[in-house]
């Protein structure tokens, strides 16, 4: 009998947190329309910076995949010329990519570049339906010159708001499954199937 009272007045407790609950203010947000405001330290999606007169930071030193614990990134440094000025540096990333899939967003890769090149932004919207997708090319990490060179994320004109579009933008113009073949990871990926069947 004692047991059944016990039994009985531990699911009045738990029906008296429901209860408790459905008169409470729901914190619902209206996502997409509203975003939800992350902590400051928050880490999303990267990009890949430029100074203030445009060239590029990343100098293709490659510290920053010898950072990543999850081998995420690719670089292919190449020399810069006096005609094509890519970077301050004597070289330049040819080739930078990111395995979205792959990164744990520790942050690692931020803390070791020299030239804060890489940075992690807010940007949380990544979604896809395909594996390829998530392999980001320079073409889609590196900001365009005209959206707030050398600036952080949080202070360009607009905000992240206006950057989310930007991302969605590129995202909807890019032909991902070409756009995963001509990536370095794709070709590494493609052989390796090609040494499974084979
Ligand atoms: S955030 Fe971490 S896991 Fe992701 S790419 Fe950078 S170092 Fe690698
Ligand atoms: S992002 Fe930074 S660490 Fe990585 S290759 Fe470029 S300059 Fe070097």
């Amino acid at each position: 009998m004692r047991k059944r009272l016990f039994n009985v007045g531990a699911i009045l407790q738990g029906l008296s947190i429901t209860f408790g609950f459905m008169f409470k203010k729901r914190p619902t947000i209206e996502y997409p329309s509203v975003k939800k405001q992350h902590a400051p330290r928050f880490h999303g999606l990267h990009e890949l910076r430029r100074y203030g007169d445009a060239k590029e930071r990343c100098i293709g030193c490659e510290l920053c995949s010898s950072a990543c614990p999850a081998n995420a990134i690719t670089v292919i440094g190449a020399e810069n010329t006096p005609e094509d000025r890519k970077s301050p540096g004597e070289r330049y990333a040819a080739r930078y990519e990111i395995d979205e899939l792959r990164c744990i967003f520790c942050g690692l890769c931020e803390e070791a570049c020299p030239t804060d090149a890489i940075v992690l932004t807010p940007r949380f919207e990544m979604a896809d339906y395909r594996r390829g997708s998530f392999i980001y090319s320079k073409d889609r990490l590196l900001v365009p010159p005209d959206a707030g060179v050398g600036a952080a994320p949080d202070d360009r004109p607009g905000g992240i708001p206006s950057d989310l579009g930007r991302v969605a933008e590129i995202k909807s113009t890019t032909d991902v499954e070409e756009g995963y073949s001509a990536t370095h990871r794709g070709e590494i990926l493609k052989t390796e199937r090609r040494g499974l069947a084979g």
